[in-house]
């Protein structure tokens, strides 16, 4: 590992890096494509958010119909950033998807179809209402309708394609940074024996341990999500063969109603999730499995077992924007998080404009940065 003792002049590294979670690798990647030097922390296992995330990219807001929080903005910069890092890790890491809301009513199909004719809203939401495709194997009387311009990432070969990448960079420290190892400077942090500029704090919900930044107004969310697998020994899978590869379970598509139904590929997908603000562990739960059988058994008209459940908390926010920026009063210290629910979309904008700023070709925006909840006896700029 480089690093440099106490007599160099020049710290190793522009920026330590702690968590390797979605937000971590992101900006690692980003900073890593500007020419920056930086160290990666992580010890794998400390949190499990970003592994059990389904990485669906859906730029719709369900229950109002509206576009998500700057979706315009976001999508082509996500577009770009999975591309980018598809070609540079060699595999595929982004899939298109159509989402393939089910109706409960004639009242939610009427508001769709008046929602479908908005101009801001025509690139997401097909007008066309679509008729159940699949009734073999869904229930659905009242319709569909598709929103257009979604995905889905593996975060999860994203994470582990990157820590190999990292790891032959040389530039991953596989351990748990404990707080007490760091040396705050005036102009730098030592890490153990390794110096740098900036360290960046990436720990998901972690962060409520940091004692410079547990003050960050979190909101946390346990979820939980289920994998099945369609059933097809005793089952006439042969006659939904032919919809199986395209219809609305084919591995295009993502149903949704109330929970999502994802394609993981061989008649495998992901079932979720569960909200739950008051147990905050990542144990997997008897309540949330049976929460999503519920749903789903509502959905799903073929036998199907279930292979794995899995559980994270995600580190959501009270005014559900993201956590970015400079500790008021040790400007070293830097956080990036906060990417609650739609981690996918949001970080790779993010990391982006977060990088200008550290490049200070950018101010950072009001809306993201973490002094808007600075207690206000306190006075910093930040940056
Ligand atoms: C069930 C579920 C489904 C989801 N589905 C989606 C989805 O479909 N689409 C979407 O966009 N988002 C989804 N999300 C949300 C998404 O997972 C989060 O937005 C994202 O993963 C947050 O990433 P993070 O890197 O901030 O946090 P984390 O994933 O928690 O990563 C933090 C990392 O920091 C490491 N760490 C923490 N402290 C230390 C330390 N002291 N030393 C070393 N390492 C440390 C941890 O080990 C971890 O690797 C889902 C979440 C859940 C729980």
């Amino acid at each position: 590992m480089d690093s440099v003792n106490s007599f160099s002049e020049r710290p190793a590294y522009d920026f330590i890096i702690i968590g390797q979670g979605l937000a971590g690798t992101v900006l690692t990647h980003t900073l890593l494509e500007r020419g920056k030097r930086v160290l990666v922390i992580d010890e794998g296992n400390v949190s499990s958010c970003s592994k059990v995330a389904a990485g669906l990219f859906n730029p719709i807001v369900f229950k109002r119909l509206t576009k998500s929080w700057m979706i315009d903005e976001l999508s082509p910069v996500a577009e770009n950033f999975y591309g980018g890092l598809e070609q540079k890790l060699g595999s595929r890491l982004f899939s298109p998807r159509e989402l393939v809301k089910l109706f409960t009513g004639d009242n939610e199909k009427q508001f769709w179809i008046k929602k479908a004719k908005e101009e801001g809203l025509k690139n997401y939401l097909s007008g066309t209402i679509e008729k159940n495709n699949f009734p073999e194997a869904i229930k659905n009387s009242a319709g569909a309708g598709k929103v257009k311009n979604a995905g889905q990432v593996d975060v999860k070969k994203m994470l582990d394609l990157s820590r190999d990448f990292f790891k032959e960079q040389g530039i991953l420290l596989e351990e748990r940074c404990s707080y007490t190892d760091i040396i705050v400077k005036s102009d730098s942090i030592v890490y153990k024996n390794n110096h740098a500029k900036k360290i960046i704090f990436c720990e998901g919900y972690q962060t409520t341990e940091n004692p410079w930044f547990n003050w960050l107004p979190f909101k946390l969310t346990k979820g939980e999500i289920i994998t099945i697998k369609l059933e097809t020994a005793g089952f006439n899978i042969n006659s939904l063969s032919g919809s199986l590869s395209s219809g609305w379970l084919s591995e295009n598509s993502v149903l949704i109603k109330g929970i999502f139904i994802a394609p993981v590929g061989d008649n495998t997908y992901k079932v979720g999730a569960t909200h739950n603000w008051e147990e905050l562990n990542e144990t997997p739960s008897e309540k949330g499995r049976q929460e999503l059988i519920r749903n789903l058994d509502q959905v799903l008209n073929v036998p199907y077992k279930i292979i794995a459940q899995e559980a994270g908390i995600r580190p959501a926010v009270q005014d559900r924007r993201p956590l970015i920026g400079f500790h008021a009063e040790h400007h070293n210290l830097l956080v990036f998080n906060g990417m609650g629910t739609k981690g996918v979309m949001l970080a790779p904008y993010f990391a982006a404009h977060f990088a200008g700023v550290l490049q200070g070709k950018e101010i950072l925006s009001k809306e993201v940065d973490i002094l808007r909840y600075w207690p206000k006896s306190v006075v910093g700029t930040g940056n």
